[in-house]
């Protein structure tokens, strides 16, 4: 860490006036944003490094509020199936191979980590796996910004047993004592740049005992609670069975509607129900390409719209690579951007600049992290990437289409240069933090082993010779 100066570039700040800045200057002093402006400005500044950022984009760090990196040696597992046959005859046993080796945990994670920094995510939230020390170890390492938690769970029918093995199936006791521990062992470490939260995995899987408990745990420990909620129709039928209730208006019958849960998928809602989550201020992240991938309805029959026309609070996450399968937050804002207008058919309903406050400024809110990130400002977090435009998929770009080339046409590949708390983990596309050939050989082993002992195995559609 140092002082560096970022200079020349097109600063979109993302500030309370969302300011762009032509020829506009970045500096940085240890962990901290000390000066926004133009270049000229900030001349004066004595910086240890200098990046001439001409020709591109200076901008936060995008804030993906729902990433899983213990599946990150899943990619192509979970293609093509419904929701229930992804989580029981898929991934599950999936992770009980996974959670037989620390080695494959952090593996996953490292894999995960360089795919956020290659394309320009310095934040990620992790909803929530196991043997999740190995994810914070990977996060450490790789210099990422991110939250770990255990995915609570508690209970699971005859009907849908999950597997043995599954590190997850606990009694309730046991699932906060896990919980808890990652807590303890996790929030606050590095410089603040690692936090853990409590994480419920989707509702079928949750007694009323567990959300009062998570509730009460993470008021008085100041944390974030993530959860899967009305992912599906068959999540929110269970639901509606069991207590009479859809899942938000039984969430709010049993008090754990809370600004500090942020609830993810949220595809299955009533009007009543988007009523409830305005009331009391509960952060939502929605996964445009989960749902493209998994049919999961949020697109069709989602509120999404109505929502961010109420002010709720709405993030922007890539789920998991068995779950989108991209990793690509600029792709993930494209989505978010057109798949809505398409489908009411109103071509200006979610603006791009809307998608990009998703990606930054409206995802550190809902992570509870707004006064250290989302935005370039005195005093903020430096979590900065540099976007190269001087690109076919960017040239022509005027004033008013700086932030639509971002979101319609920019891309992961654009990130040239990734600086988060101060620290430069990426300059010219090189990752400085990760060994990415090793990775990647290590990740391709690692899951082929995997998959030579799941129980089932997927056939290609077409010929390998
Ligand atoms: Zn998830």
């Amino acid at each position: 860490m140092g002082r560096i100066l970022i200079k020349n570039g097109i600063v979109i700040t993302m500030d309370p006036r969302r300011r762009i800045i032509k020829n506009g200057a970045v500096a940085i002093e240890n962990d901290r944003i000390v000066e926004v402006g133009k270049s000229d400005a900030l001349k004066s500044f004595q910086a240890d490094k200098v990046f001439d950022a001409r020709d591109r984009i200076i901008m936060p760090g995008l804030v993906d509020a729902h990433i899983h990196n213990v599946q990150m040696l899943s990619r192509g597992l979970g293609d093509d199936v419904d929701l229930i046959a992804w989580c029981y005859d898929r991934i599950y046993p999936y992770e009980v191979l996974l959670n037989q080796s620390d080695e494959y945990t952090y593996l996953s994670a490292m894999l995960c980590c360089a795919e956020m920094i290659r394309t320009g995510t310095t934040t990620g939230a992790d909803p929530g796996g196991y043997k999740m020390e190995n994810v914070a170890r990977a996060f450490v390492e790789s210099g990422m910004r991110g939250i770990v938690s255990w995915s609570g769970m508690d209970q699971w029918s005859q009907d849908r047993p999950l597997p043995d093995g599954l590190l997850g199936k606990l009694n309730t006791d046991d699932t906060m004592k896990a919980e808890e521990k990652l807590i303890r062992d996790w929030h606050g470490k590095e410089n603040g740049r690692i936090r853990a939260s409590y994480a419920l995995r989707v509702e079928p899987n949750i007694t009323d005992d567990l959300y009062r408990r998570v509730k009460q745990a993470a008021e008085r420990d100041g944390v974030l609670v993530q959860m899967h909620a009305a992912v599906n129709k068959d999540q929110v039928e269970w639901v509606r069975k069991k207590t009479g209730l859809t899942t938000i208006a039984y969430m709010n019958k049993i008090g754990v509607l809370q600004p500090n849960w942020l609830l993810t998928h949220m595809a299955v809602l009533t009007d009543e129900e988007v009523k409830m989550l305005k009331e009391h201020d509960t952060k939502i992240c929605h996964n445009p390409g989960a749902t493209l991938h998994g049919a999961y309805g949020a697109a069709v029959i989602g509120k999404f719209p109505e929502m961010l026309e109420m002010g709720i609070t709405v993030a922007m996450g890539c789920d998991s690579s068995a779950a989108n399968n991209s990793l690509d937050m600029f792709r993930t804002m494209y989505e978010v951007a057109t798949v809505h207008k398409e489908i009411r058919l109103i071509p200006d309903l979610i603006p791009p600049e809307k998608a990009l406050e998703m990606a930054t400024v409206d995802g550190a809110r809902a992570l509870q992290w707004e006064k250290e990130i989302g935005s370039l400002e005195k005093g903020k977090k430096a979590d900065v990437i540099i976007v190269e435009t001087r690109r076919s998929n960017w040239i022509p770009m005027h004033d008013f289409s700086i932030v639509p080339n971002l979101v319609y046409s920019g891309e992961g590949a654009d990130v040239e240069t990734s600086i988060i708390d101060g620290k430069i983990v990426m300059e010219n596309r090189k990752i400085l933090t990760i060994n990415v050939d090793r990775v990647l050989s290590q990740a391709q082993e690692a899951a082929s082993k995997i998959v030579a002992k799941l129980p089932y195995k997927i056939e290609p559609r077409w010929p390998i010779e």
